[in-house]
């Protein structure tokens, strides 16, 4: 008898070739008909099917034509009043991302993953209702008994409800607890053995409320519809290991990845005749699975349990789809690698060798040595590389002056204006940047053609700039195809994909690099581009631009054989260098963006502070060695730093730049409370929009940060890079802001 059943959480839904993209985007643009777009989206449930068909089961209603949370909305009938008169698919994209109308919810991230979800509109005039039937339908049209509905489990939901505490949706439980039941019985009533109830809810620290509603919620539903399997996945259990296992249901999935730790207490925890689910193969990385780790982790307690599934950690959403379409990548790194196909090739092998079929061998031989050749390959681990991060002290994380005196000294050098105006790094990029850049990398314009398109970007970026009036002036980053691609390009230590694509939200994907070895500069990143930049930009100070070692990090696959904290500080250590030569080079200010660094907290608070202390310190270690008199910037894309002030401060850097203009006055309020010890620029406008601010708009933000934020220290700026914006509303924009600055400088001056 097989002990051993595999099975999957979720599959990637944008389809092998990004079809599923083309499609919404098609159809949003009115080029593709609604019955195309929904052909699509059959053909990959179907091809999505095929691929997981040697499973003992995969989930169904894993598919979504935007969003898995806002298709739960729709379930359970959450639908905000204002797009009630839509219906159908334009009524689901109005809520999605209806701009036109302003209709759109709000995203934001799911966990600390890179995925967006919609946030559900749960208030007091919610009445909750069963609307969809997506879940019944994509049961009915999988006509398998392998398929296993999911959906997301009610104190989940109504946690993601309740964004920042803003709103108590958990309040609702009681309202919406029938209607799962009803789903729940509709699905046994069409023949479902099993349903998947996600609660990565969790993996987070829970509040007692939290915890009560999780009992409550699963008492409620005990009797109702098929077999449950409870999901929990992006971490460890922890101290929430006893109530999971407490909640009467059929079948438990524990993340045995970042939860290896507590497989031993899941086996003793586990009720009597339920089936354990453990995720064994990293649902969110790339990496080829270790067999040996796996069979010594599962053998001893195979024979405890009466029902082990093997699964991926987590869905496979998070994971790119296949290693097929990669032509390109070294055959051996390749070899090193996983993605979601092939992730189920690893389930297929896991339960060959853990049944014991005889013949086998080979399998865990080649898995061995597969990892045999990583481990031992020359690019993996650095000697010099090591010994560096190994010999740094103290001090190398130190500016040699504190700010108090720093700050004398660049005041001194560049004599700015009172309110300095600057951008934050990236001006417009054009179609015809784009297709410059890419018909470069075909091969169809010579290196020498394309550097000097680009040197007359910037020149033109720069003669603008001071036409405008800005008073620190940037290069505009048009060699920059993206943030972390174009400096990954230069260090030893990463790769890239050439279709690894990840959906991040609606039709957006994205494409991360692959580190997976030490991480050192080949050769000067940005110099020339500043200096180039700087000769143009006569007397005005040029500042450099870098993206930090956090975001470098976070927006990549990492390796899983050395810790983020090491790789941080290799990074950090790479930028060093990149630092000291700009410095070298006359460049006086350097920004270095740190716009991840709080979307890479830890999910659980007993780990946050450790990581802060490593993401600040990898911070320090890039932009601590430069002079006093050299100004340091930083950049975040946020201004919900509440939670991370204290590390924000501790970057030390010189001038902050932040996203404050949607929210501004939670934003400046924060300030209030917490008097910022170095410089900020709280962004003035927001650059997320066509719209060009007027003056006193603009003014009227200048003289509200004003009020929270010493004047000596208030810089002004758009409140992010200006690469998404068209040209003439660019410098409509940017004009308006010297205007209302100008204003603002008079002001003060009758006053004085
Ligand atoms: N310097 C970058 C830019 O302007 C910063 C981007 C970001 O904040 N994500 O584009
Ligand atoms: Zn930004």
């Amino acid at each position: 008898m097989d002990s051993i059943k595999i099975h999957s959480l979720g599959f990637p839904r944008i389809g092998a070739n990004r079809e599923l993209k083309k499609a919404q985007e098609g159809y949003w643009k009115k080029l593709v008909t609604q019955e195309d777009l929904i052909a699509t989206g059959k053909d990959i449930r179907k091809k999505n099917r095929k691929l997981q068909q040697d499973l003992d089961f995969y989930a169904v209603n894993d598919f979504s034509f935007y969003d898995q949370v806002l298709d739960m909305s729709f379930l359970l009938g959450v639908i905000p009043e204002r797009v009630i008169e839509k219906s159908g698919l334009d009524q689901y994209f109005s809520v999605a991302r209806g701009s036109s109308c302003s209709c759109a919810s709000e995203m934001t991230k799911w966990f600390d993953t890179n995925y967006h979800y919609i946030v559900p509109e749960v208030n007091e005039q919610t009445e909750f209702k069963l609307s969809s039937t997506k879940v019944f339908d994509e049961y009915l049209e999988a006509e398998s008994s392998k398929a296993r509905p999911v959906i997301i489990g009610p104190v989940t939901y109504l946690t993601l409800a309740s964004q920042q505490g803003k709103y108590d949706a958990l309040a609702h439980l009681l309202q919406l607890l029938p209607v799962y039941a009803e789903i729940l019985e509709k699905l046994a009533d069409l023949g479902a053995e099993w349903v998947q109830i996600d609660e990565p809810i969790f993996s987070t620290d829970l509040s007692n409320e939290q915890k009560r509603a999780l009992s409550h919620s699963y008492v409620y539903l005990r009797d109702k519809g098929p077999k449950k399997l409870l999901t929990n996945y992006f971490g460890e259990l922890g101290e929430n290991l006893e109530l999971f296992f407490n909640l009467p249901v059929d079948g438990y999935h524990i993340d045995a990845v970042e939860g290896v730790g507590e497989v031993g207490e899941a086996v003793n925890k586990l009720p009597q005749g339920a089936v354990l689910s453990l995720g064994v193969v990293d649902g969110r990385n790339v990496w080829r699975s270790d067999y040996q780790k796996i069979i010594d982790l599962v053998k001893p307690v195979k024979g405890l349990l009466g029902n082990l599934w093997l699964a991926p950690s987590c869905s496979l959403l998070h994971s790119p789809q296949t290693l097929v379409s990669e032509s390109k990548l070294d055959p051996e790194i390749k070899s090193w690698l996983a993605f979601a196909e092939e992730k189920v090739d690893e389930l297929k092998d896991l339960k060959k060798l853990l049944t014991g079929k005889l013949g086998n061998d080979h399998i865990l031989f080649e898995n061995q040595q597969i990892l045999k050749s990583r481990l031992q390959h020359k690019s993996v681990v650095d000697e010099k590389v090591r010994a560096r991060v190994v010999s740094l002290l103290p001090t190398d994380f130190i500016r040699s002056e504190a700010y108090s005196s720093r700050s004398v000294q660049q005041k001194e050098k560049f004599k700015l204006p009172l309110l300095p105006t600057t951008t934050i790094g990236s001006f417009p990029q054009t179609k015809e940047v784009r297709a410059q850049r890419a018909s470069y990398k075909k091969g169809n314009l010579k290196q020498e053609q394309y550097v000097d398109f680009l040197v007359n970007e910037v020149k033109q970026t720069v003669e603008l700039q001071k036409e405008i009036g800005l008073d620190v002036l940037v290069h505009g980053e048009p060699e920059r195809n993206d943030m972390v691609e174009y400096f990954g390009e230069f260090l030893n230590g990463y790769v890239f994909t050439e279709n690894a694509w990840v959906q991040s939200y609606g039709s957006r994907c994205v494409k991360p690099p692959i580190i997976y070895g030490d991480v050192s500069r080949k050769q000067a990143m940005t110099v020339t581009w500043s200096q180039i930049a700087q000769q143009f930009a006569d007397t005005k100070p040029m500042k450099g631009m870098l993206t930090g070692p956090i975001t470098m990090l976070k927006w990549s696959f990492v390796r899983d054989d050395l810790g983020s904290k090491d790789v941080a500080l290799q990074i950090g250590l790479a930028l060093r260098e990149e630092v000291l030569d700009l410095e070298e080079a006359g460049i006086a200010m350097i920004q270095v963006d740190e716009p991840a660094i709080r979307e890479a907290l830890p999910l659980k608070n007993s780990q946050k502070e450790s990581y802060l202390k490593w993401a600040v310190d990898s911070f320090r270690l890039s932009t601590a060695a430069v002079k006093s008199s050299t100004q340091i910037h930083t950049h975040m894309c946020y201004s919900d730093f509440n939670e991370i002030i204290d590390a924000i401060a501790a970057l030390d850097a010189d001038v902050i730049s932040v996203e404050t203009s949607r929210s501004q006055q939670s934003l400046l309020e924060v300030f209030e409370r917490f008097r910022y010890p170095n410089e900020i620029g709280p962004g003035v406008y927001d650059i997320h929009s066509p719209r060009v601010p007027s003056v006193d708009e603009i003014s009227e933000n200048i003289r509200a940060a004003c009020k929270y934020i010493d004047i000596e220290r208030v810089w002004v700026n758009p409140d992010c890079g200006l690469k998404t914006r068209d040209w003439p509303e660019t410098k409509l924009a940017l004009e308006n802001m010297v205007t209302a600055v100008k204003l603002v400088r008079e002001e003060l001056l009758v006053l004085a």
